[in-house]
Formats: structure tokens, sequence, C-alpha cells
């Protein structure tokens, strides 16, 4: 029977505990919610859904075709130029995803030929932009730039490293500068997804790249999502100016994907904004990240110490993250639940978002909840 496979991996996922169900969220959530993205609590801001509905207004519910075509409105260039400016990059170049910029950046930079150093830790997006590209991959270890540094020794030829800048699931994050200075040293570029960063690290959220001082490096690339701090959709990549014109010319995932829908190009230019006029908005969400994580050691509980806005906090097994993750939500408490699949083996964790417009109530609730229903 076609597809017959499927149903004994579904037994399996059964088996173990680890079946993946969608939960539709209604729009009166009544929970207290630590597991979206949305660190600086920017998704529902007047500001940004007036910039999506004026967008939407102006420019329609899509782009209405691929960037090269009919998919670049005035709105796509004033968000590449704004994106750019507060980052410290020559250019930008907004993407329908975070996913799609990071296949992007390390396809197009990795030619047949070439060598591609990738963290053991990155996204999947990075992994998949591994596993697409012409060049071949070679994983290091961890947060490793000697281990960077020892991969680019024996290769000719071009060479990128590329790593997340805050790791997904621990939230801890990765040494850029150090990075950096080993690729220079053997003529390597460096892309640095900074999903979980831009928003969050350097000066005013400018991002972690900004905040190591690679800001403007004419080696560096830094990929983005708009989905996250910036509380919209979509992605973009942001470095040299001749990077960016190679990325329009080269990079499948820009040339053959209709354009970032205007509503999102319009939302994450009214968050880009705000934060330009609120850049308090970083350093609270880095502050509760700290209070967050003070707190949760205070009680006992394994989490990681956070460099960003994502607090991990270890659970005993891949089943008893589910059961407390679902304890949590069943005591009013939305938290992430990352477990096999989605990280290696024996790694399982409660990932909470540290966001930048929680109360000290709300966070102290957080902290009694996870206790109380610690498996
Ligand atoms: N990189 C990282 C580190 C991420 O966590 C994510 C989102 N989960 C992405 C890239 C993908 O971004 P997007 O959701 O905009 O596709």
């Amino acid at each position: 029977m076609a597809f017959g496979w499927i149903d004994e991996q579904a037994a399996q996922r059964r088996r173990a505990g680890l079946v993946r169900t969608l939960r539709p969220r209604p729009a009166d959530s009544p929970l207290l919610d630590l597991a979206s993205n949305d660190y600086l609590g920017l998704a529902r801001h007047p500001e940004v859904v007036e910039g999506a509905a004026r967008a939407a207004r102006t420019w329609g519910g899509g782009a209405t075709g691929s960037r090269l075509v009919t998919g670049t409105t005035e709105l796509h260039a004033e968000l590449e130029r704004e994106l750019a400016g507060f980052c410290g990059f020559e250019a930008a170049l907004v993407f329908s995803s975070g996913y799609a910029a990071n296949l992007a950046a390390v396809t197009a930079l990795a030619p047949h030929g070439s060598l591609i150093v990738s963290d053991a830790g990155n996204h999947a997006s990075l992994i998949d932009g591994c596993r697409l590209a012409r060049g071949s991959t070679q994983v290091v270890a961890h947060a490793e730039p000697d281990a960077v540094r020892k991969a680019l020794q024996t290769h000719e030829g071009p060479a990128v490293a590329v790593s997340d800048t805050v790791f997904s699931v621990d939230g801890d994050a990765a040494p850029l500068a150090a990075l950096a200075e080993a690729c220079r040293e053997h003529g390597a570029g460096l892309v640095v997804d900074d999903a979980h960063g831009l928003g969050v690290l350097g000066a005013g959220g400018r991002g972690a790249p900004h905040a190591a001082g690679l800001a403007g490096a004419d080696d560096v690339v830094v990929t983005v999502t708009l989905s996250k701090s910036l509380g919209s959709q979509g992605g973009a990549v942001l470095g040299p100016a001749r990077v960016i014109d190679h990325l329009v010319n080269a990079a499948r995932t820009f040339i053959f994907d209709t354009g970032l829908a205007p509503a999102a190009a319009g939302a994450a230019l009214g968050a880009l904004r705000l934060l330009r006029r609120e850049p308090e908005r970083a350093a609270r969400a880095r502050a509760v990240a700290a209070e967050l994580h003070a707190r949760l050691t205070a009680a006992g509980l394994e989490a990681v110490r956070p460099d960003a806005a994502v607090v991990s906090v270890r659970a005993p097994s891949p089943e008893g993250a589910v059961t407390w993750a679902a304890d949590c939500r069943a005591a009013g408490l939305a938290v992430g639940c990352f477990r096999p699949p989605s990280v290696p083996d024996g790694i399982s964790r409660l990932r909470l978002t540290a966001r930048a417009d929680l109360s000290e109530g709300q966070i102290e609730r957080a902290v009694q909840v996870i206790g109380e229903t610690r498996p």
C-alpha cells in the first residue's frame, strides 16, 4: 500500500508517547505565554498591527509575484534599507521566512568545491542549507572556534563557517568574535543566524553581531527572522552589498519564491521603528531572562544561564518533558517543550521565552507553576 510505512512510524511515535499535534490558539487565550518567540511583546502592539494593516490596504494581501518580477514594492526596499541601517550592515534582502533566508545564504555562499564548517548545535534551517549546498559540510563541536580553525586549515578554495548566534534550544551564545577571527586567519567567510539575537542583544537590540563588533564587516553575513522580536513574519540576509547582489542573482529561495507579503513587511517596519524609539525593550528582555533564571535556580530547577531571551530548563526525559509541559498548560502556563527528534537524544527541555512585557507577578507565577508541576 502506498505510504504504508508511515503507519509503522506513527505507531512507533505513539508507543514512545512522542506524537506531535496541532493545537489552534484562540485569539483570547487565557494562558500565560512563555512559549512564543515574541521576545519584545510586539506582535500585537498597535503600531505593528497598524503597520500591517496599512501595508495591506496600500499594497494588497500578497506581493503578487517573485521579487524579481512584481514582488518588490517600495515597502520592501524601505524595510531592507532600515533593517540594514539598524543592524549596521551595508545592505539587506528580505525573504518570505528566516528559513528561506538561511537556505539562501548558505547555498549561495558555498559553491561546488567549497567547504562549509557547521556548528553541531545549528538550527535545522542552517543544516538544511548545508544539505542543499554544492559545497561539502564538516560539522564541528559546538561553540568551539578552535574546531572551526582546524577544519579550515586543510581546505583549499572558498570556505564559510556557519553558526547560530544564540542557540535556540539552550539559549547559549556563540563566541562570535573568536569565530570571526578563526575565519579571517583562513580567508573564510562567516554566516551567522541572529534569529534569537536581533531585538535582544547589542545596543538597543541591534543584534549579536553588532554586540561582537562585527557590524559592517566585509566577511560577515547575518541572517535574521522577522518573526520573533519584530513580531511579524519573514526573514532577511544582511551583509556587504556585493553579497546581497550575489543573492539576488543566485539564491534560489529568493528568485523562485513569492516576495514577502506586504502586511508582514509593514509589521516588521513598524516594530523596527518602535525599537529605535524604545531601545530599552531589548535590555528589559535580557533582564527578564536573568530574573527567570535566578528564580528557577533558587527553586532548585536546573536552568541554563541565558545569554539572550531563551531560558532552557532541563527535563528528566523526553516523556517527562511532554508531561511537564502539559501539566504547566493545565495550570495556565504555556511553555515550549523540546525533545527528540527536534533535539539530540538525551537532551529534553522546557523552553521559556523571557518576554520584555512580562510583569514581576507573571515571572513569579511562571516559576511557581514550573516548580509545582516538576515531574
Ligand atoms: N533560525 C533559527 C535559529 C530559528 O529558531 C528559526 C525559527 N524557528 C529560524 C531560523 C527560522 O525562521 P522563520 O521562522 O522565520 O522561518
